[in-house]
């Protein structure tokens, strides 16, 4: 039998942080990933983590505190914030930075990303809590370059990913970059995001001298009176047993590949993960059967999205995130009673809730399916999805010469769509939106037409040219976040609130630190650094 100080499970975000900070303390790692690639949701991610009290937002003289930390998340909390967690989040911000800084060849660099609710109590307006790694050369990475898994913005021949969100309009960039430059990228295979922080994270490992097993799924943890002592891998079909002195480590994401978990958990409908389709709740299961206590296991990180017909990823129906059209001025989001229900431009996680209203006389989901409806002026001046300015939208989006027709075509009420477009189109005249408050907030037209931002026309205009183009949404995540309840050192309770010894759980796979919330941009990134750091680290001191 094989024994280590640390097993970790899983190679996204959390795994890698938490294997690297165990060894550092001192720990001998084994380091487990059940897909055939690494990285997990992190490597397709943007790769932006929200790290509240960051040095870098100090460093650009942004003031933020822990106490406004601390009273935002206690603004948006519904009793689902745990006060002992969020102390641990912002108090593990600045240790997490300075170590992968120091440490690792990960360096940050500061996005100036509203918060997601920024006029609460504590909230940011001019952003400085999100920030994303720089870049990594995966010429550097040898064999180990095309097992790192693809991006949500790879190059489709290379994989790569040549830009950050600096690079891009969000982060204040053009969107391009030189043709020189771009040249130096492609050659050393240069590589930004959730792809180059997990590029990375590895080199780290690699220089240390532990890599990632792949292709190998953890199955059971095994236990002593009690006491998780190590756990069974099975790999090409054959079974181990690991023991591991100082603890396992779940950073197995989220389980919303499993569709039984998802129906029985959620607090709502999730159609389709944007996730990667490993995640399966493994980490959920085995913490359940040693009598984990769960929390949070109604929330996810939610977000509407569209399936491209015919694309697929990792192997699944690809769905795409819809984030910059719901705030782009000339779009609205409709019911199939026609009639908009929420404001468009609203940070993704909270949209759900309109998602999951249940209409009560109807006992139905009044909101689910939706609509995202544009015009022809829109599509010209902004590109939708993939089709750049000007292009011409894919025969797969559905348009029709007047609203009464696209209603028809989508199977939404006519009169109902006609009078919410001539509304829609008072309000746009006006510049606000009585009905929603669209535009109110900071976050609204950040991802809107930024060369108007922060005036409320950046999310505010008329649909009035046809052709008129409609998209169906889908209720989406990014991951879910519910699991095993934890302490600040990530080290997961039993059901009387009793530390399981030797388990541990950080990333998605644990009762997530921020309850319903999405800080602001990399608000699941963020806390899943910090307690695989701090996992990784107490586990490496129990081993000693
Ligand atoms: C397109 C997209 C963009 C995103 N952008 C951002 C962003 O910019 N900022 C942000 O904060 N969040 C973002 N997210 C969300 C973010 O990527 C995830 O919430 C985050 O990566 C979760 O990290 P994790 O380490 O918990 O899990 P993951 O990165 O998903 O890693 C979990 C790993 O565990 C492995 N695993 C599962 N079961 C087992 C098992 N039994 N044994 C061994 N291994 C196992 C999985 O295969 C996987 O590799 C984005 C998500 C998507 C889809």
């Amino acid at each position: 039998m094989k024994e280590v100080d640390v097993v970790v499970l899983g190679t996204g975000a959390a795994g890698m942080v938490a294997a690297l900070a165990a060894h550092d303390a001192g720990a001998r790692v084994a380091l487990y990933e059940k897909a055939d690639v690494i990285g997990g949701t992190t490597a397709l991610s943007g790769g932006v983590c929200w790290l509240p009290c960051n040095p870098l937002a100090a460093k650009a003289g942004l003031h933020d505190s822990r106490e406004d930390a601390l009273l935002y998340l206690r603004s948006l909390s519904h009793g689902l914030i745990s006060e002992d967690l969020a102390e641990a989040l912002v108090d593990g911000t600045a240790p997490v930075i300075e170590y992968l800084e120091t440490r690792t060849p990960l360096r940050f660099q500061l996005l100036r990303i509203p918060d997601y609710h920024a006029e609460r109590p504590g909230g940011k307006p001019l952003g400085g809590r999100s920030i994303e790694p720089t870049t990594t050369a995966f010429d550097e990475l040898g064999d180990w370059a095309p097992r790192i898994g693809i991006g949500q913005f790879s190059d489709p021949v290379t994989g790569d990913v040549y830009l950050t969100t600096l690079d891009s309009p969000r982060g204040g960039g053009s969107g391009r970059i030189d043709d020189e430059e771009l040249a130096r990228r492609r050659r050393h295979k240069i590589n930004g995001r959730g792809r180059g922080m997990i590029g990375g994270l590895l080199k780290a490992c690699l220089e240390r001298g532990f890599e990632p097993v792949t292709g190998a799924r953890g199955t059971e943890l095994l236990t002593d009176n009690g006491k998780v002592v190590g756990v069974r891998i099975e790999r090409a079909g054959r079974i181990e047993e690991v023991r591991a002195r100082g603890g396992v480590i779940l950073a197995t994401g989220g389980f919303e590949w499993n569709k039984e978990l998802a129906v029985n958990f959620l607090r709502g409908p999730m159609q389709h993960p944007a996730s990667i389709p490993t995640n399966t709740g493994d980490g959920l299961k085995m913490a359940m059967r040693v009598g984990a206590q769960l929390g949070n296991m109604r929330e996810a990180w939610w977000m509407p999205a569209a399936k491209i017909p015919g694309v697929k990823q990792y192997g699944e129906q690809k769905v795409a995130l819809i984030l910059r059209e719901r705030a782009l001025p000339g779009t609205i989001m409709v019911n199939r009673r026609g009639q908009r229900f929420v404001n468009e431009a609203t940070n993704y996680n909270a949209i759900a809730g309109a998602f999951h209203h249940l209409d009560p006389s109807q006992f139905d989901y009044g909101n689910l399916p939706c609509w995202i409806i544009f015009d022809s002026q829109m599509a010209r001046y902004y590109g939708f999805l993939d089709v750049p300015i000007g292009g011409t939208m894919p025969d797969w989006v559905p348009s029709a010469p007047t609203l009464a027709a696209l209603a028809a075509k989508i199977g939404v009420d006519a009169a109902g769509l006609e009078a919410t477009v001539a509304r829609w189109n008072t309000h746009a005249a006006t510049g606000n939106d009585p009905d929603f408050g669209r535009g109110n907030s900071a976050y609204d037209g950040f991802n809107g037409d930024i060369t108007r931002y922060p005036a409320k026309n950046s999310t505010i205009g008329p649909i009035h040219e046809a052709p008129y183009y409609a998209l169906q949404l889908e209720s989406s995540t990014l991951g879910t976040k519910g699991g095993p309840r934890t302490n600040r050192d990530g080290a997961v309770l039993d059901v009387d609130g009793r530390v399981i010894a030797g388990l541990y759980a950080a990333g998605n796979v644990m009762a997530g630190p921020t309850g319903m919330v999405y800080g602001g941009a990399g608000g699941t990134l963020g806390p899943a650094i910090v307690f695989g750091f701090n996992a990784g680290r107490h586990a490496a001191a129990r081993a000693r």
